[in-house]
C-alpha cells in the first residue's frame, strides 16, 4: 500500500510499573498482547516483552550498560515513524506515564505528526515503595501533603528543586525519584532550609522485584548509610514524619531472595517460570533462547490411539504445550474426553492453570519438573502398578520400567531465539548468580546465541543449573560446567500440593 494513504497506527503511552510483571494495567496487559511494536525502557519487567509472540517488533529506547539511554529527539522520531508505518505501538514505560517519564514530550511530539496517543496510567513507584514498606505516605496524624521530586537536573541545574523552601514546609512527605546521585547535595540544602537532622528517612531500592532492599536512617546520616549499605538505583528516598509509621519490618525471608537467575525457556513459558522464581524472592532475568514451533508426531498419535482406551498417566511439563496438545488432540481427530481414563499430572511451571484454562483440573501437580520422573513420585508412595504413560514434555527424564507403555508426543519444534543486543551486554557485564536449564534445547540455543566461547566466559562467572539428567547430558555435550543443585531444585518444586 501506498505509505502516504496507509492509516497511521496508535501510540499508547503506556505505564509498566516499578518492577514486578505483576503492577501492569489490566488495560496496558492487554494492549501489549495485540501490539504490533513495543518501545521499552530500562525498568520495566523484562517478561513483558520477551513473553511477546515473534511477530511483534521490539525497540529497546532505555539506558545501556554504561551508557545514557537514547536521546528524547531520537525516542520521539522512533515512535513518529513506528506510528507512520501503519503500526499500533505500546511506548512501555516504568511506573507510571505521569512521574518522571517524558511522557508530555513524546505525546506532544507524536501529536505534531497527525498520530493518535493514548495514555495509560500505571503503578508509580511510590506507590510500590508504600506497599513494599507497609508505609503509608499520607497519614491523619502527620502527614498531610506529598511533594514527589526528582533528585536529578541538567549540567546546568543539577538539583531543580527548591529544597530550602520545602524544607521549610511541616507536617508532610517528600518523595525522592532518582535521588541518589546528588543525595549529598540534596541532603545540605534541606537542612539548611530547616529540616531537622533527625527527621527520619526510608530508602527502598526495586521495590517490587527480586532486588528489593529497604533501609531506614535519618537526614543526617542518610548520605553515609547509602554508600556504606551500597544502594544502588532504583532506588526512591522517603523523607517525613510518616517514616515512622512503617505497618511491618520486612517480608517472610525467601529461599531465592536476592538472586539473579537467568531464565533460558521459551517465550510462551518466560512469564509462568519466572512467575515461580519471584514468588520465591529471585529477580528472574528471562532471556528465551529457543523458540518453539508446532510441528507434527503423526508417529506419535497412532500410539496414543492405541491406548487410548485403557487410560493410566498423560503427563504435562509446559504451558505452552497444553495449548499446542489441544489443537493436535483435535486434529488428529479426537477431544478432550479422549482423555478421560487418564490421570492428568501438572509438571512444570503454570501447567495447572493452563489445564483449567481449557477445563481440566489436574490429579498432581508441582510447580517445577521434578528431577526424574519416578511412578512412585506421582502416587507419593501409593498404588504403583505399571500404567501407560503419555508424556507431554521435551526430554524428561523417566524410568521406563515402571510403566507398561510410555508415549512422548513430541508437539513443538525448537529453533533458536534472537536476543536483543542490550539483553547480551547486560548479562555479560552483570552475570547472574545462576543460569537455569530446563531442557536440551534451552542449552542448545544458549550456546548457539553466544557462541561456545562467550557462553563458557558467561557461564564460568555464573552457576549454571540443570533441572534434569536429560539437560544435563545435553550441557555436558556442549562443555558447560553445571550442577544439579538439589537444594535449589528442591526449592523450586515444593512438592505436589494434590494427589490423585
Ligand atoms: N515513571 C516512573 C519514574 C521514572 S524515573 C514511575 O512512575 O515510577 C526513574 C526513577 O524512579 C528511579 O531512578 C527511581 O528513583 C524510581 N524507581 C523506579 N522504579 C523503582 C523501584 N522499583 N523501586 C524504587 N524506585 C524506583
Amino acid at each position: 500500500m501506498n505509505s502516504k494513504i496507509r492509516k497511521a497506527g496508535t501510540v499508547y503511552l503506556v505505564g509498566a510499573g516499578p518492577g514486578h510483571p505483576g503492577l501492569i494495567t489490566r488495560m496496558g496487559y492487554d494492549l501489549l498482547q495485540r501490539c504490533d511494536a513495543v518501545a521499552y525502557d530500562a525498568l520495566i519487567p523484562l517478561e513483558l516483552v520477551s513473553s511477546l509472540p515473534e511477530r511483534v517488533e521490539r525497540h529497546y529506547v532505555g539506558r545501556r550498560a554504561g551508557r545514557h539511554s537514547m536521546p528524547q529527539s531520537e525516542k520521539n522520531r522512533l515512535l513518529v515513524d513506528l506510528a507512520l508505518r501503519g503500526l499500533n505501538v505500546v511506548r512501555l514505560k516504568g511506573g507510571d506515564t505521569a512521574f518522571f517519564g517524558g511522557t508530555a514530550e513524546e505525546a506532544e511530539c507524536l501529536a505534531a505528526a497527525g498520530v493518535r496517543v493514548v495514555v495509560v496510567p500505571g503503578v508509580t513507584a511510590a506507590s510500590a515503595v508504600a506497599a513494599a514498606s507497609g508505609l503509608p505516605l499520607t497519614d491523619r496524624r502527620g502527614a498531610s501533603w506529598v511533594f514527589f521530586a526528582t533528585g536529578h537536573g541538567s549540567s546546568a541545574e543539577p538539583t531543580p528543586v527548591p529544597w530550602q523552601e520545602i524544607s521549610g514546609l511541616r507536617g508532610g512527605t517528600i518523595v525522592i525519584y532518582m535521588g541518589l546521585a546528588n543525595l549529598e547535595e540534596i541532603v545540605k540544602q534541606m537542612l539548611a532550609g530547616g529540616c531537622a537532622a533527625g527527621t527520619p528517612c526510608m530508602i527502598v531500592q526495586g521495590a517490587s522485584t527480586g532486588a528489593q532492599r529497604i533501609e531506614t536512617s535519618t537526614l543526617i546520616d542518610i548520605v553515609e548509610d547509602c554508600r556504606r549499605k551500597q544502594l544502588k538505583p532504583p532506588a526512591l528516598v522517603v523523607v517525613g514524619q510518616v517514616v515512622q509509621h512503617r505497618a511491618y519490618a520486612c517480608k517472610p525471608p525467601m529461599p531465592l531472595a536476592g538472586k539473579r537467575i537467568l531464565v533460558t525457556c521459551c517465550p510462551q513459558e518466560t512469564e509462568a517460570v519466572c512467575a515461580v522464581l519471584r514468588d520465591r524472592g529471585a529477580e528472574p532475568l528471562p532471556y528465551p533462547t529457543y523458540l518453539f514451533e508446532e510441528c507434527d508426531d503423526a508417529e506419535g498419535w497412532t500410539r496414543f490411539s492405541s491406548i487410548a482406551s485403557s487410560g493410566g498417566w498423560c503427563a504435562f511439563s509446559s504451558a505452552p504445550e497444553v495449548d499446542a496438545f489441544t489443537r493436535a488432540l483435535m486434529h488428529h481427530g479426537f477431544d478432550l474426553r479422549s482423555l478421560g481414563k487418564f490421570i492428568i499430572a501438572a509438571l512444570g511451571p503454570g501447567v495447572e492453570g493452563e489445564l483449567l484454562r481449557i477445563g481440566i483440573r489436574a490429579d498432581v501437580a508441582f510447580p517445577f519438573l521434578p528431577q526424574k520422573l519416578a511412578l512412585r513420585d506421582l502416587h507419593r508412595g501409593g498404588d504403583s502398578t505399571p500404567a501407560n504413560l503419555i508424556l507431554i514434555s521435551e526430554g524428561m527424564q523417566i524410568d521406563r520400567s515402571e510403566w507398561a507403555e510410555v508415549i512422548e508426543l513430541k508437539l513443538r519444534c525448537a529453533k533458536p531465539a534472537a536476543w536483543e543486543p542490550h539483553w547480551t551486554q547486560e548479562v555479560l557485564d552483570n552475570p547472574p548468580d545462576i543460569i537455569l536449564f530446563r531442557n536440551p534445547a534451552a542449552v542448545a540455543g544458549f550456546v548457539e546465541i553466544l557462541e561456545q566461547e562467550t557462553a563458557y566466559s558467561l557461564v564460568v562467572r555464573s552457576n549454571v543449573v540443570v533441572t534434569d539428567e536429560v539437560t544435563a547430558a545435553s550441557a555436558r555435550r556442549c562443555n558447560l560446567p553445571f550442577v544439579v543443585d538439589t537444594e535449589f531444585l528442591q526449592s523450586l518444586s515444593g512438592g505436589p500440593n494434590c494427589v490423585a
